[in-house]
């Protein structure tokens, strides 16, 4: 089989739930582990036949993330590469990432990581002021975050992303410019950056009906917004995605495969597989995906076709996200049919309000239309 997919393995278990989080992650839940491990290799064994591929996976590139995979003890690490490596070519891919969170990951777990093909590191760091870290319940303190991340360079990892984020209770322009600086300092590869986004059901959302969250107001998070895009490549982080940066040549591999409409196969609670058109969803219960698992019901599993115009409006979604935007060319392989001939009044209109600009090859946002993504988005959707 070709390596033109990514794989994607979810850990879903967390030290403690961030305040801000809606993934599929629970803390609390270590006693599932073992057997939570086992039927990922049991569905990696089988779920590849489901598939229809034959033999070793051999993706392009392989991701674990979660959840906080580096919450597993050093021997559930372990038993979790045995049924990676037994079910696919991870060592050749060409990208291995795996998230980790400062306050459970340490050397022996670095040096295992490394030992088993990870050569890309995530770090949920945030920020590094612990106020704010404080108010979105991480469980680890900035100079936590500097020395993990010090540690994991000193393990030999050259290609570290770190996540962090804006908007957040408690911060002002100022703790935001010293996250930054602390990220450039410290020599990362990459940077992640998101605005504190108010999910239904977490913490801070009902901190915020109770009127207890104190959030910088819409004009402040937009000068925190001006200041990052500016300030990330003006230090070699040149924007490659809305909320991603990058050092040349060490953009995330993985997450490209995404916003490129490739396919890929995801294992775990809550994964996603998208697959020759048609996408597949793992339940997000621990327990009922274990079940699922031992009961041999991979096809039972959400397996949902993706019609044409559905199509259509991903690949411009996710094309929009990057920086060189949705490949013209592309579409029509794709579609057989001319980009204009499908969004053309989107196109133009956006175009006439400078939210969007047109090359020989390609559609992209301008920096403006990265502010307002939203409004040219909601401009592909198809009566
Ligand atoms: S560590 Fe990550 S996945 Fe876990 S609760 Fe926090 S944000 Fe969510």
């Amino acid at each position: 089989m070709s390596k033109d997919y990514g794989v994607y393995i979810h850990i879903p278990f967390c030290k403690q739930k961030c305040f801000y989080c809606d993934f599929p992650s629970f803390a609390g839940r270590e006693k599932y582990i073992n057997e939570y491990l086992h039927s990922l290799r049991r569905e990696m064994e089988l779920g590849a036949e489901r598939f229809g591929i034959h033999g070793k996976l051999m993706p392009h590139t392989v991701y674990i993330g979660g959840g906080t995979p580096s919450h597993l003890n050093f021997s559930q690490m372990e038993m979790l590469f045995e049924g990676i490596h037994a079910n696919m070519q991870a060592y050749g891919a060409a990208e291995f990432t795996m998230e980790v969170n400062p306050c459970t990951i340490d050397e022996e777990k670095l040096h295992l990581m490394k030992d088993n093909g990870v050569n890309r590191i995530s770090i949920g760091v945030q920020s590094f002021d612990d106020g704010c870290l404080k108010c979105i319940g991480r469980v680890h303190t900035g100079d936590m975050a500097l020395e993990k991340v010090k540690l994991a360079q000193s393990s030999g990892f050259q290609n570290i992303s770190i996540d962090l984020m804006y908007g957040l209770p408690g911060q002002t322009l100022d703790t935001l410019k010293m996250s930054l600086d602390k990220a450039v300092e410290l020599g990362v590869q990459h940077v992640s950056i998101y605005g504190l986004q108010l999910e239904e059901g977490t913490v801070l959302a009902k901190q915020q009906e109770m009127k207890r969250l104190e959030l910088p107001d819409d004009e402040a998070v937009e000068e925190m917004y001006d200041y990052l895009v500016d300030f990330l490549p003006t230090k070699g982080f040149n924007r490659y995605e809305i909320s991603n940066y990058a050092q040349e040549e060490y953009h995330s591999r993985h997450n490209t495969l995404y916003w490129q409409d490739i396919p890929y196969l995801g294992f775990g609670s809550g994964a996603h597989s998208y697959w020759q058109g048609n996408r597949y969803e793992n339940p997000v219960d621990i327990g009922e995906y274990i079940k699922a698992i031992a009961d041999g019901k991979f096809l039972n599993i959400m397996e949902e076709f993706v019609s044409e115009k559905a199509h259509m409006e991903e690949f411009c979604f996710l094309g929009l996200r990057m920086t060189k935007g949705i490949d013209k060319k592309k579409f029509r392989q794709t579609f057989d049919k001319d980009i204009h001939e499908i969004f053309g009044g989107a196109i133009d209109k956006m175009v006439a309000r400078e939210l969007l600009a047109e090359s020989g090859s390609a559609i992209f946002l301008t920096p403006l239309g990265m502010k307002y993504g939203n409004v040219v988005f909601g401009e592909f959707i198809l009566e």
